[in-house]
């Protein structure tokens, strides 16, 4: 896609770390911290999750190794993984050194509006995710 930022990364190759059959992996020019990397695949597409399975088993493995090279690079105390893509509609996986807990977090977190859910609540949504999880295997298979 033309207009798209990471098509051109992916066509231009200048910032790119490592590719794979299906996923290119790059530095993230607005990083949480350095070393961020996002791993996004080669075709177009906007929705991380409507990438095929083995896409979506591509990007992971190149995930697994680039974070090696983060912990062996930044020494983090963890790397953390995380989907959004509100910013560019290319799909993407944002893999992170992380020295906080804070490294990966949410609005809601920093403004203290997370709450500490009640166990019924709990057991309410974990109900209504197996009822949607067994409606998807009818309809669909996969
Ligand atoms: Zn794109």
């Amino acid at each position: 896609m033309d207009n798209c930022p990471f098509c051109q990364i992916i066509q231009s190759n200048t910032t790119m770390i490592k590719s794979s059959d299906y996923s290119v992996a790059f530095l993230d020019i607005n990083p949480i911290r350095p070393g961020h990397v996002l791993i996004v695949p080669k075709e177009h597409e906007p929705d991380f999750f409507n990438l095929p399975t083995h896409v979506l088993t591509d990007i992971m493995k190149l995930a697994k190794r680039i974070a090696k090279a983060q912990k062996l690079a930044f020494q983090p105390v963890k790397v953390g993984m995380l989907v959004a893509g509100f910013d560019v509609p290319h799909a993407h996986l944002h893999l992170i050194p992380m020295h906080d807990y804070h490294d990966i977090t949410s609005k809601q977190l920093l403004e203290g509006k997370v709450y500490r859910a009640k166990q019924a609540e709990l057991e309410e949504n974990k109900c209504k995710l197996r009822d949607a999880l067994q409606k998807i295997k009818i309809h669909s298979t996969i």
